[in-house]
């Protein structure tokens, strides 16, 4: 997963959500380690981060 850090308002909320720790802040807005993110396999059915970003920032490094 990707965070597009032109969108992203720095709230946090996806942070807070990922079961895997792969969100942390950078830069004065937050990043995804590519090596740590699972896209949420085994936890949720969707990347939890995606569905909670209220500005819609994050979307599938692949997409
Ligand atoms: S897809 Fe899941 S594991 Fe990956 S960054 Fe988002 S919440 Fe974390
Ligand atoms: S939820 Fe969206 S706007 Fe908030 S920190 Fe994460 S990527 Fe940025």
């Amino acid at each position: 997963m990707i965070i597009d850090k032109d969108s992203c308002t720095a709230c946090g909320e996806c942070q807070t959500v990922c079961p895997t720790g792969a969100i942390s802040p950078a830069k004065g807005v937050y990043k995804i380690d590519p090596e740590v993110c699972t896209e949420c396999a085994g936890e949720a059915d969707e990347p939890q981060c995606m569905n909670t970003c209220p500005d819609g920032c994050i979307d599938y490094l692949t997409a």
